[in-house]
């Protein structure tokens, strides 16, 4: 099996004073080819849509796995 991880990374500016745009990242992953996991990052003033990598690896093994119960402490 071949994962293929292609991180992504979205910027925003803004005019606003004070405000200092938005960050975001994300990744797409294809497994053997296709694409099992889209997690397209928004960069927004307010958050917008972001995965960091921990959260991309914790989404692949429950995409990979989904019997998996994954307990966190
Ligand atoms: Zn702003």
């Amino acid at each position: 099996m071949n994962i293929e991880i292609e991180w992504l990374y979205d910027s925003t500016e803004c005019d606003q004073a004070g405000c200092s745009g938005g960050y975001s990242t994300g990744a797409i992953v294809r497994q053997d080819g296709t694409t099992i996991l889209e997690l397209i990052p928004a960069a927004s003033c307010f958050g917008g849509d972001s995965w960091d990598r921990e959260e991309v690896y914790k989404a692949l093994i429950l995409t990979l796995l989904p019997e998996v119960n994954l307990s966190e402490y």
